[in-house]
């Protein structure tokens, strides 16, 4: 991993739910960037990923926030801003994936989704407007799915909630160009982490169906969402704004 560090700065890029899986790996792709990266989950963990290094360890700073709690990432953006940080970016990957079959599903499920996966993107865009505002523009990547575009038995709530991402996504994108924001919805297909890691492991029953729909044959890792979103960071991302990218190793256009 990359020692270096061009950006030595007090700026900060905010990641939810960056303890573990794909946040994680987006903590660590921003860091090797030499960004300095807030951690956010309901522990307040920092991101648990062997083999990282003490110099980029030193680029996060842990912090509690329940994304499903209106008011906490702002509160977290607060803290961030007294102890001397200025926020330039945001990462919304918190999310959860609960599967009902439809006609059972409860309400209290869906709300349940819909508040994690697409309230939350909501509440800390809004949370994060007034320092990216200050800070003459930034980078909104919220961390949607493949599902958003598919049909897929017993994930109503879920499909429901990753296709609002991408409104939002779109919405946020016009309407905060002109302040220089940029907002891309990252939409990944089956990566293996804690959300899905029985059904993934090998000889579980989703990798056995993976094994024949994924045309490279391989599910992704949580590392190539991480280096996709730190692009997305760099000047690479340039013109870039108001997509959905979906990087599901051609699973969702496989026929
Ligand atoms: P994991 O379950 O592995 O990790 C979830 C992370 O979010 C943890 O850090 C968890 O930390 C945090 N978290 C969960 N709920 C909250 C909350 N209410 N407030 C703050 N933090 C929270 O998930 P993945 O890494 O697999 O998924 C990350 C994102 O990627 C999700 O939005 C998911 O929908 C999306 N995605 C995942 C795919 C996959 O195949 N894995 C495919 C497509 C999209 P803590 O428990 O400490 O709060």
């Amino acid at each position: 991993m990359s020692d270096s560090n061009p950006n030595p700065s007090r700026d900060c890029v905010v990641v939810t739910g960056a303890s573990r899986g794909i946040g994680a790996a987006i903590a660590v792709a921003l860091a090797q960037q030499g960004r300095h990266v807030a951690c956010l989950s309901r522990s307040g963990a920092l991101p648990a990923v062997p083999g990282v290094n003490e110099v980029l360890a030193a680029r996060w700073i842990g912090l509690k926030a329940d994304v499903t709690q209106a008011g906490d990432v702002a509160k977290a953006c607060r803290q961030l801003a007294d102890d001397g940080w200025r926020v330039t970016g945001l990462v919304n990957n918190a999310g959860v994936h609960v599967e009902a079959p439809s006609a059972e599903l409860t309400l209290d499920t869906w709300n349940q989704m819909m508040d994690a996966n697409a309230t939350s993107v909501v509440t800390a865009c809004q949370a994060v407007y007034p320092q990216l505002v200050a800070a003459g523009g930034g980078v909104i990547v919220n961390i949607g799915s493949f599902f958003d575009k598919l049909g897929v038995k017993r994930n109503l709530a879920y499909c429901a909630s990753k296709a609002a991402v991408g409104a939002i996504t779109r919405v946020l994108a016009v309407e905060w160009a002109s302040k220089g924001i940029k907002v891309i919805d990252v939409a990944p297909g089956y990566i293996q982490t804690d959300l899905n890691a029985d059904a993934m492991a090998p000889g579980g029953p989703l990798r056995a169906y993976l094994d024949k729909r994924i045309p490279g044959r391989q599910p992704g890792t949580a590392a190539d969402v991480g280096a996709l979103v730190a692009t997305l960071f760099s000047p690479a991302g340039g013109f870039l704004t108001g997509e959905t990218i979906y990087v599901d190793g051609g699973q969702g256009i496989a026929h």
